[in-house]
């Protein structure tokens, strides 16, 4: 008698367990999913409002933050900080939006510049993605920093292989995850690097790339020293790891920094001023591509 009535409850403990575990398990995967790119993006279909008067700024910068995939919380709202702060200096125009329904001809016709700002995921409908090609190829500037390699090849190829000239991120170090390493300036003639000495150090978490842009045409502005923090043989990229670089996509413009998963990152002076000269350069105030 006694053990038929212990039976019901080691059933309703087994359930019990079960269900613990499934939540277990779902709550994990939407932690771990966003970091592995598995998610399925947010579609915008209804654009924002665009404030009067983006003509009449020598510059109009779109700044554009949507992640459909990991979400950089510190880094963003330090970095739209870090650009807002130039574009005061400067008498810039800079809206600010997560609406991807801002990428139609008629919109994106406003900007000078898009800011990718750690944008990660697939977060464009087929539409607005042929009107970003469009507007950047005919002479748009587009300047990105870390996740916004985030918007990875298997999403969008025209992202990572013409707008970031080759940019196919693969991965960074984990334990620890931030590392110093020796940035060597590779073009200390070009704006967004003339302030660099030949080399600095920086902390930050190092994204590896598939093969250097250089490959694909980019011209490469700064390569890490990957002596100096050991990225470990499957991220390793050897003599040609790029971390700063810039691309020509048609007659437009395009900057890319891996830098800038730490917060601190924008709040130094010499990075402020390495965005502040990219967003000149992409909005075509000066230099020429390459
Ligand atoms: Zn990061």
């Amino acid at each position: 008698m006694a053990v038929g009535k212990r039976r019901p409850v080691a059933g309703l403990i087994a359930v019990f367990v079960v269900v613990v575990l499934v939540i277990v398990g779902v709550r994990a995967w939407q932690l771990i999913a966003p970091a592995l790119g598995w998610t399925s993006p947010v579609i915008d279909t209804v654009p924002p409002e665009l404030p009067a008067g983006l003509e009449r700024a020598p510059l109009a910068i779109l700044h554009f933050s949507k992640t459909s995939g990991f979400r950089h919380r510190e880094a963003i709202p330090a970095a739209r900080a870090s650009v807002e702060a130039v574009a005061k200096r400067n008498g810039w125009a800079v809206f600010a939006t997560e609406n991807a329904a801002v990428f139609s001809d008629e919109l994106l016709a406003r900007f000078d510049v898009v800011f990718g700002n750690n944008i990660t995921g697939d977060n464009w409908t087929a539409e607005q993605k042929a009107a970003f090609i469009r507007w950047a190829e005919a002479g748009g500037g587009f300047v990105g920093v870390h996740g916004a390699a985030g918007t990875r090849y298997r999403y969008w190829n025209w992202y990572t292989d013409v707008l970031l000239g080759g940019g196919r991120f693969i991965g960074h170090p984990v334990s620890p995850q931030f590392r110093e390493a020796r940035v060597n300036v590779e073009d200390g003639d070009h704006p967004t690097m003339s302030h660099f000495g030949a080399s600095f150090l920086h902390t930050d978490e190092w994204y590896s790339f598939e093969a250097s842009p250089r490959a694909a045409g980019s011209h490469v502005l700064a390569t890490l020293d990957e002596s100096t923090y050991e990225p470990g043989e499957d991220l390793a990229m050897g003599d040609d790891h790029a971390i700063i670089w810039i691309a020509c996509p048609g007659r437009g413009r395009s900057f890319y920094s891996a830098l800038g998963h730490p917060a601190a990152t924008y709040q130094k002076p010499e990075h402020e001023r390495m965005l502040e000269a990219a967003l000149a350069w992409a909005g075509r105030t000066g230099g020429s591509c390459p």
